[in-house]
């Protein structure tokens, strides 16, 4: 093998044990370390980065690169290729942003944290405000570095971090006729005589038991325990921190148990995709991560949703939920689940949203980050906009910016650009599941019985161990046969929801 090559891989190898390293202390940051220690956890995570930073962009990286993107028989060999590709693509990206410029990003997100902390808890938008003013102006300098892809506006070069190859136009392309086809069908359920009752999963459950129940499931479906851990947070999370080492968490209520339940199924579904990346041989190369965020959230959607609110999954799943909890679960039976579980009702929340408003609260996001990005919209008149969208998309009025605009951390981060990948998520899980649904006939079946293999199998070889051999617009071809669209999920979602709702077959 090429000299070069083999340098190159040793070389980002080294950078992903130092970004292992960070993420080991991130997790344990969010879960296990005492609030006081958090001034010198900052202090380590942003050396632990920068280190990481400055060994990847190194010049002789780029020689590196060079020399084997010329080198004949590394370019014969077509996995190699794609990860040249994907390798050049990162140091490109990465080279392009002064270091002063991401420290000011680092650090502007660390306080802009805690303002927007305690700015959500006072519903004091006023306090946060300067802040995202600040983010805002960072990011379109982040944009000048990057470029603005040939044809594109400036938001792409943004959402090119989360979604790579992605352009807000085609986001817009895919949302708008999903945004057409969720109205109506929103309507529908709401309007219906007959709705399904949420009492069934309202009932009050020790937590230790709660705990056991979660780990069940993950495991019934396939998550590892010899290369993972489920622990609580506040907020659910999933960190893909080394070979052999996948990290979930969960967090818990007392009421509303499935709740936490959900919580598992999706973080599970992130877990067994980083689990399925062939990290043991080529951790550091593209070819052993994930495509993208959407991909990844495809992942754990559908273990939430296709998978989580089915039928199947509580024929399997209430017989294991009565031994964990005993009599305290009641006497509901899988169809009182099943329609529990299913409960279509607009909340201002985007988190605790169902499976169709949800979407609304992404293109609703979307929309008002994009118009802040060309300046079509200032950060001002946020709170107004947003307040008018859900009165007109949801038909709530948003009573405080807690529950309105403040609600979600991702502005606090600088994060502009990386909503849309929960609703592309959604998108590519609901045309994945119409797939694999197809091609494994008695999948339904299989899981009643508590056989997820061959949904894991199917994943596994299709797309887990691939890595970023293929882009998401490419794995979507390969694996379905079509381009992205919302029209499997829409299928999905009448299919499953008008029988509940006694508005259709
Ligand atoms: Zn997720």
């Amino acid at each position: 093998m090429s000299k070069s090559y083999k340098t190159l891989k040793s070389r980002l190898r080294e950078v992903a044990i130092l970004q292992s390293t960070g993420a080991l202390l991130s997790w344990d940051q969010e879960t296990m370390m005492p609030p006081d220690a958090a001034g010198f956890r900052a202090e380590e995570l942003s050396l632990i980065a920068s280190l990481a930073h400055r060994r990847f962009t190194d010049p002789a990286v780029g020689d590196l690169i060079a020399a084997c993107e010329t080198d004949a028989v590394l370019i014969s060999d077509a996995e190699v290729v794609a990860n040249l590709r994907e390798i050049r693509r990162d140091w490109d990206r990465a080279t392009r942003l002064p270091a002063e410029l991401v420290a000011e990003i680092s650090e502007t997100s660390s306080l802009a944290l805690e303002v927007w902390r305690q700015a959500r808890i006072d519903s004091d938008f006023a306090a946060f405000r300067p802040w995202l003013e600040k983010h805002l102006r960072l990011q379109l300098r982040k944009v000048e570095c990057y470029g603005v892809p040939q044809g594109g506006e400036p938001y792409d070069a943004l959402m090119e971090d989360y979604e790579p190859g992605m352009r807000a136009a085609e986001v817009e392309r895919l949302f708008a006729p999903l945004r057409d086809a969720i109205a109506p069908l929103m309507a529908e359920l709401i309007g219906s005589s007959h709705q399904p009752d949420p009492a069934p999963v309202k009932v009050k459950l020790p937590g230790d038991r709660q705990r056991e129940f979660n780990r069940r499931v993950a495991e019934g479906i396939g998550y590892d325990f010899r290369a993972g851990r489920l622990d609580t947070s506040t907020h659910p999370f999933t960190e893909g921190v080394a070979p052999g080492d996948t990290r979930i968490t969960t967090r818990y209520g007392e009421y509303q148990y499935v709740e936490s339940v959900y919580s598992t199924l999706h973080e599970a579904g992130h877990g067994m995709y980083e689990q399925g990346l062939p990290k043991a041989e080529l951790h550091g190369q593209p070819l052993s991560e994930a495509i993208s965020l959407g991909i990844h959230e495809s992942q754990s959607r559908m273990w939430e949703n296709q998978v989580g609110r089915g039928r199947a999954f509580w024929t399997w799943a209430l017989p294991i939920a009565r031994e964990v909890f005993g009599a305290a679960l009641g006497d509901h039976g899988v169809d009182d689940y099943y329609a529990a579980v299913n409960v279509v009702r607009p909340n201002l929340i985007r988190v605790e949203s169902d499976e169709v408003t949800y979407n609304l609260h992404i293109m609703l996001r979307f929309d008002l980050e994009r118009a802040l990005v060309r300046g079509d919209l200032k950060v001002s008149d946020l709170p107004g906009a947003w307040n008018e969208r859900i009165e007109k998309d949801l038909g709530l009025v948003v009573p405080d910016d807690r529950r309105g605009c403040l609600q979600d951390i991702h502005w606090s981060m600088g994060s502009i650009g990386y909503f849309p990948t929960y609703t592309l998520g959604n998108l590519y899980a609901g045309q994945l599941w119409e797939t694999v649904t197809a091609e494994i006939p008695d999948l339904e079946e299989s899981m009643a019985r508590g056989e997820f293999d061959p949904l894991l199998a199917w994943l596994r070889d299709k797309l887990h161990r691939h890595g970023r051999r293929y882009s998401a617009p490419e794995t979507c071809r390969r694996l379905t046969g079509r381009p992205l669209s919302h029209a499997a999920l829409i299928r999905y979602l009448e299919a499953k929801l008008r029988p509940l709702y006694g508005t259709g077959p």
